[in-house]
């Protein structure tokens, strides 16, 4: 298995384009995943409506660098996404995604109704109701931005993946698969039942720290490609300073013996030697999955696990409370209150807060294992 890193420094057209095209020769060419004809989706990470230079989307010449290797094979591309939050349309072109379609002259897809697919083989889940259109395509491209997160340590190819679940149904996960080594699993499921015949990961510019959404952009300069999302994901985590197998979608998919692992692919390209020292997001590591038996976590999760503080940037917009999926928030008279009781900690409300509004802090027992250095 090769997993491709090409060096790029900047977004120019010509760069990406090139980096886009060498990252996908290094690892046997368009040829090998692209036949004339195929209608191919390219799907970016378009998580909310923001602009590109906050490295919380994929960069739109990267999805045009796609676009235009797929349309060089005499395939038929088409982009789309479902945000999950925010106006579709809005997010689309604050990203910069929508103007590159309408240049290029690809149709957009707006990701709104689903439908069930079945996955037999999958561990927890065995029918996804996934974007209606995405059996209409021959082929799929995952086209994802490297970034931490803080649910999941980090988000590549394989999370990106999450946005074929339409809009606000993303929410039902959550609630259903409370530990993050259970979500991981039903990553792992998702990405088996999707599929993607290659996967590319934006990493020109990256995000450390509190991603997916309210971390820091590094200029990391690299262009990931593989046709293995677990593979590509395994390298971009690896590359960040992190460790790689423990990353809770890694963790999952070894377990299930269903991943490669790191030592088993081939690093080729010309940025195979780089290496960054990504800040880690706060929740890197979890209580919840590793030593505490369920019963004391239900006990003590408010001291054991990092919970969402709003501050003094809280506009009070409500978008926290709408996406919340267990309605622990609510807001009265303009101030956020967090109910800490039915809070199940999927951070979903940092992740979308467009204020960076939501910090999190340790409970008390795991700042004090943090503190004697058990737990780091
Ligand atoms: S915390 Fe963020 S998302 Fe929630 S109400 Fe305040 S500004 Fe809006
Ligand atoms: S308050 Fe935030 S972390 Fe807690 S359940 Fe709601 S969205 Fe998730």
């Amino acid at each position: 298995m090769k997993v491709s890193v090409v060096k790029a420094d900047n977004y120019n057209i010509e760069t990406v384009d090139k980096a886009v095209n060498d990252a996908v020769n290094l690892i046997g060419g368009w040829q090998n995943f692209i036949k004339k004809g195929d209608k191919v989706l390219i799907k970016p990470n378009m998580l909310t409506n923001v602009t590109p230079e906050k490295a919380v989307t994929t960069h739109p010449e990267v999805v045009r660098a796609v676009i235009k290797a797929v349309k060089n094979m005499g395939a038929l591309p088409a982009v789309g996404d479902s945000p999950g939050i925010s106006n579709l349309k809005s997010t689309a072109k604050r990203t910069g995604i929508l103007t590159i379609c309408e240049e290029e002259n690809v149709p957009f897809v707006y990701f709104k109704q689903s439908k069930a697919y079945n996955y037999m083989e999958g561990r927890f889940i065995k029918q996804f109701e996934l974007v209606d259109c995405l059996s209409d395509f021959d082929k799929i491209i995952s086209v994802a931005k490297m970034k931490t997160h803080v649910f999941m340590g980090v988000t590549g190819a394989v999370k990106n993946l999450f946005g074929c679940i339409v809009g606000t149904d993303k929410a039902r996960f959550h609630l259903r698969m409370q530990k993050h080594i259970d979500f991981a699993h039903v990553m792992v499921d998702l990405y088996q039942t999707i599929k993607p015949t290659l996967n590319i990961i934006d990493g020109i510019t990256a995000m450390e720290g509190q991603g997916p959404m309210s971390g820091d952009v590094v200029d990391a300069k690299i262009i990931i490609a593989s046709s293995d999302g677990f593979a590509a994901d395994l390298i971009m985590a690896d590359k960040m300073g992190l460790d790689a197998e423990a990353m809770p979608i890694a963790a999952a998919g070894i377990e299930e013996k269903r991943i490669i692992r790191l030592k088993d692919i081939k690093v080729v390209g010309d940025g195979k030697d780089e290496q960054f020292h990504f800040a880690k997001p706060h929740t890197y590591k979890s209580m919840q999955d590793t030593y505490v038996p369920k019963f004391i976590l239900k006990l003590g999760q408010n001291q054991l696990t990092s919970k969402p503080v709003i501050n003094k940037n809280c506009v009070a917009c409500g978008r926290c409370s709408h996406h919340c999926p267990p309605k622990a928030i609510t807001i009265i008279d303009k101030k956020v209150n967090i109910d800490y009781q039915k809070c199940i900690r999927c951070y979903c409300c940092q992740e979308l807060c467009p204020h960076q509004a939501v910090d999190l802090k340790d409970g008390l027992i795991l700042s004090l294992l943090k503190y004697i250095g058990i737990y780091k």
